[in-house]
């Protein structure tokens, strides 16, 4: 293969990674919103990128920037990257705003999802590895931060977490709205807006015994017609593996970063791999790893690693993200699962490694600030049209 032959396959690479880059606000990949203006390849490794932003100061430069180069990671021949930031001229934002509108307009779905808010999946390739007790810990400790928090328990088979959130009730509608109002939990200053099968049907899960697609029009309608309102973030419990429930969600939330919890075990990993490639196939972003049941921890101080080591680091290392933490077995977990008291609330060795990965979580996927660059004020008019 000739030089100029490979330099156009890297080009192409390229292309095809930067298309999972989302701009948060435009809510479109990069490519499409023709902000990637020049690709440079050189035999030695180095790669060169030039994207123009809506402003040149928009602060969502750093999440654009981790993006990309997260993405880049992935392709061996590129040694070095380099981004060259421009601004859009008045004339190619408005055609970049024309193209996200566009795009807006043919999303099948309309959830109730406010744009400002960002959803996050919590996933796995299989169940019992702790995915939902890391769900209502992650949702409760951002809750704790004072933020409003929404928690769709996706995992209509298996949903836990009205009993690990300790609330209980049956979902009504508003009037007025016509809308499926969820149920709230203050968390200290924080709020969580929890929608969970679990507030539809009796105790008796049996009852659950639906299709697939079925189960995905339930889930639908969690997301068109359930009045979520304002929320910073909304943390999903998937259901485990990869099936219509969770191609579903994939499709209609496309601007969802994804966390997939594992534990050290090899055989939980190569099936996490799955889930992973799913959600690449969608372009969803993978924002890291959490390992689960990482060790155990006696009352002398000494480590037991019972489920084997290093699993959510090699799925880490392998999907190029970063590994957010390690939970520790600790009976404090599952005591605070059938309390409804989650185990962040307190003391002890997971409640720590569970609030560093909410710190860490925030890092990696910053809340949305509505007021963040102008883009968003022309996007929000356009909506307001369009609804009308
Ligand atoms: P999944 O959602 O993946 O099916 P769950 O969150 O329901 O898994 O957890 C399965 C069981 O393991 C529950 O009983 C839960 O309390 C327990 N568990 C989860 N993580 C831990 C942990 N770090 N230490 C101790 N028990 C845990």
């Amino acid at each position: 293969m000739g030089a100029d032959q490979a330099g156009l396959e890297i080009n192409e690479k390229v292309i095809n990674q930067l298309r999972g880059v989302v701009d948060p606000e435009l809510g479109s990949d990069i490519v499409d919103l023709g902000m990637v203006k020049k690709i440079d390849f050189k035999d030695n490794g180095d790669l060169k990128i030039t994207i123009a932003l809506t402003t040149a100061g928009c602060p969502l430069k750093a999440q654009i920037q981790k993006d990309v180069r997260l993405r880049i990671k992935s392709i061996s021949e590129i040694s070095h990257v380099k981004i060259e930031w421009t601004e859009l001229t008045d004339e190619e934002r408005a055609k970049t705003m024309d193209r996200a509108r566009f795009n807006l307009s043919q999303e099948d779905v309309v959830t109730q999802i406010p744009r400002t808010t960002k959803s996050i999946m919590i996933a796995s390739g299989k169940g019992g590895v702790g995915k939902s007790s890391v769900t209502a810990n992650i949702a409760t400790g951002l809750a704790a931060k004072g933020l409003t928090v929404g928690v769709l328990d996706a995992d209509i088979w298996g949903f836990s977490i009205p009993q690990m959130l300790g609330v209980e009730g049956r979902l009504a509608g508003n009037e007025e709205t016509k809308k499926i109002v969820p149920l709230v939990k203050s968390v200290g200053s924080g709020t969580l807006k929890i929608i969970s099968m679990g507030f539809l049907v009796n105790e008796d899960k049996s009852s659950l015994n639906w299709r697939g697609l079925i189960l995905n029009r339930a889930v639908r309608h969690f997301l068109e017609d359930v009045e979520w309102g304002d929320m910073d973030y909304l943390v999903i419990d998937m259901p485990p593996g990869t099936g219509d429930v969770q191609m579903g969600l994939a499709k209609m939330l496309p601007r969802s970063d994804m966390i997939v919890v594992t534990t050290p075990s090899k055989t939980v990993q190569t099936v996490a791999t799955r889930v992973a490639s799913m959600a690449q196939s969608y372009y969803l972003r993978i924002a890291g790893v959490i390992e689960n049941m990482s060790f155990f921890v006696n009352e002398e101080g000494k480590q037991y690693n019972i489920f084997g080591s290093g699993g959510g680091e090699k799925l880490a290392h392998d999907l190029g993200v970063p590994l957010l933490g390690s939970i520790p077995i600790d009976p404090f977990v599952s005591d605070g699962s059938d309390t409804g008291t989650p185990v962040i609330l307190g003391e002890g060795h997971a409640a720590d490694a569970l609030k560093s990965i909410v710190d860490e979580i925030i890092a990696a996927v910053p809340k949305i600030n509505p007021l963040d660059c102008t883009a968003h004020t022309s996007m929000e008019t356009s909506v307001t049209i369009s609804n009308s």
